[in-house]
């Protein structure tokens, strides 16, 4: 499909950041999927940031990696669960790329002397882009979501764009939705419309009318509320639809398909129409509703960004997931998140009585002597624990430090002059120096180990395995094969290795009951129902774990 037959729809949200604009994206593309319509989905960050992979997680939550190795905005992840289509590096892209690729055909001369200004060379490259996402998905439809909040004055130049390639393709071929908050006063127990007003006047200053007005509030929204905002901000009242709160995102693309919406969609972007199929996604939710919480697992996520539970968005919703498919009813899941600092200091007592423990992904030395002490205290007490990419790591040092004996043993990323560096840089990347995207990133072929914990777990998801799999890398450590031998000699068995058997990709306790580390990052393939094998065999573990009584007591 040539790019000018896509369709785009474009996502902007007014009057306060985080009002859940990424998941209603993500929700509109699940509804246009179970419609039938091949969507996909590109996030613009106005940011001058090239990629958020060397930002910090405070700043920006966590860092998702797309299966050809690009570092994306953490929305790609909630695209990814509710779409479940892979997305491609062209689904991102920052203020900073577009001024990266411009400077640079400006010096090799490309502009043949002209002045390079906002309008047209910046606004070209951004239409470039968008084109580009819509070329390489071949997407009926893109969703084109749009960072920051209306009136911000860095997203001018992207709405100038938007109403450029509207003109472009043709009007019917676009539409644009529009998510606002609705501010509530306390004293007068009012929502208030009138932000949302000017949110949406402002839009129709860059020449962009709204057509789907997406209403967001902590309370119910009273039908008076939504008639007032289809009048004032000139909506059809269909496409003003309401958006509480919701405590499970996953009932939001159920909700925007129960009240219509696709009607709304349908006649602006002349689609075909077609039956809806979103049975199995609204059974999904019913489930989640029905969990019994009493007897809700308890798991810890010991990281040292915790504090920002959406730094370890993916690794969250893969333990839920994962939790919701034990058979036969599903179980509820808590996350206690523990600040590995907290347990450095303190020692396990944060752990006491969680079902099973999460290390996952992260970089530099601070808090890292807590997370060991966690694997410590998961391999001594037989709890489950999964190590993702760091948390492999952990488990290869602490093993390596406590079972062989090695007390000095580190990764070269701590302690560059440890005497036993058990993770070590691989030679290729000794020379590297500069920091965005130059790790291993993106997807590569593991080969299971036959008899592994970890071939049973893929083996038991697809019901067979050829051992052959391809996960999400993201780093720049790898296992150090001088150990392979004495750490498998005594109990760490090498479960995964690339196909040529040179990199080790996952390893794990031969005596435990489920003690799994993967160098790859299973969370990004994990979908809401279809949990990752390693989570669903690790939440597996912990249920069996809390069947008799449990070892420990509840903290
Ligand atoms: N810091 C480690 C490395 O670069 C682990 C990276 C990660 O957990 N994503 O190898």
């Amino acid at each position: 499909m040539s790019q000018h037959q896509t369709k785009y729809v474009f996502v902007t949200g007014g009057v306060v950041s985080s009002l859940g604009k990424g998941v209603t994206t993500a929700a509109l593309g699940r509804l246009l999927k179970g419609r039938g319509v091949k969507v996909s989905i590109l996030k613009i960050d106005p940011y001058i940031n090239v990629d958020p992979g060397t930002m910090n997680p405070y700043e920006h939550g966590e860092v998702f990696v797309t299966a050809d190795g690009a570092e994306t905005d953490q929305d790609l992840g909630h695209y990814e669960r509710f779409i479940d289509e892979e997305l491609v590096r062209e689904s991102n892209f920052t203020t900073g790329q577009v001024y990266q690729t411009l400077i640079e055909r400006e010096r090799k001369g490309d502009f043949l002397g002209k002045t390079v200004e906002e309008v047209p060379h910046v606004t070209d490259e951004i239409i470039r882009r968008i084109e580009a996402a819509a070329e390489k998905t071949k997407a009926e439809v893109l969703l084109v979501e749009l960072g920051s909040t209306i009136g911000d004055i860095k997203g001018m130049a992207f709405l100038e764009a938007f109403r450029q390639l509207r003109n472009q393709v043709g009007r019917h071929k676009t539409m644009s939705v529009h998510v606002s908050l609705l501010p509530h006063l306390g004293t007068t127990e009012e929502l208030k419309t009138r932000p949302a007003q000017y949110s949406v006047k402002e839009l129709r200053s860059y020449g962009l009318p709204t057509h789907i007005l997406v209403a967001r509030a902590d309370k119910p929204i009273p039908d008076a509320i939504l008639e007032k905002l289809a009048v004032t901000c000139d909506v059809r009242r269909e496409a003003v639809v309401p958006m509480s709160t919701t405590k499970n995102v996953y009932d939001v693309p159920v909700r925007l398909e129960s009240i219509g919406l696709w009607k709304v969609i349908k006649e602006r972007l002349e689609l075909p129409d077609r039956d809806s199929d979103l049975r199995d996604w609204a059974k999904m939710v019913d489930k989640t509703e029905e969990l019994k919480r009493e007897d809700d697992l308890e798991i810890a996520i010991v990281g040292k960004y915790v504090e920002l539970n959406d730094a370890y968005i993916s690794v969250s919703e893969a333990v839920k997931a994962a939790a919701l498919q034990q058979s036969p009813a599903g179980r509820g899941v808590k996350i206690r998140w523990v600040n590995s600092e907290d347990v450095e200091k303190e020692g396990p007592r944060h752990l006491d009585g969680v079902d099973g423990v999460v290390v996952p992904g992260g970089f530099g030395d601070r808090g890292v002597e807590g997370k060991i002490m966690a694997a410590t205290w998961c391999r001594e007490n037989k709890v489950p624990y999964l190590g993702l990419c760091l948390g492999m790591q952990v488990l290869t040092i602490e093993f390596a430090r406590h079972v062989l004996g090695d007390d000095t043993a580190n990764s070269a990323e701590f302690d560059l002059k440890t005497k036993h560096p058990v993770i070590h840089l691989m030679e290729s990347q000794q020379s590297v120096y500069t920091k965005g995207g130059t790790m291993r990133l993106g997807n590569c072929p593991c080969k299971l180990a036959e008899g592994s914990l970890a071939w049973a777990a893929y083996e038991e998801a697809a019901g067979e395995t050829t051992g052959e799999i391809v996960e999400r890398h993201r780093h720049r450590y790898e296992f150090n094969n001088d150990y392979r031998e004495q750490l498998a000699a005594a109990g760490l068995r090498i479960a995964g290795t690339t196909p040529d058997d040179v990199l080790v990709e996952i390893v794990e306790i031969a005596d435990h009951p489920f003690m799994v580390g993967s160098q790859f990052h299973p969370e990004f393939k994990s979908r809401p129902d279809r949990a990752h094998p390693l989570f669903s065999r690790f939440i597996k573990a912990a249920v069996k774990r809390t069947a008799p009584a449990k070892q420990t007591k509840k903290a």
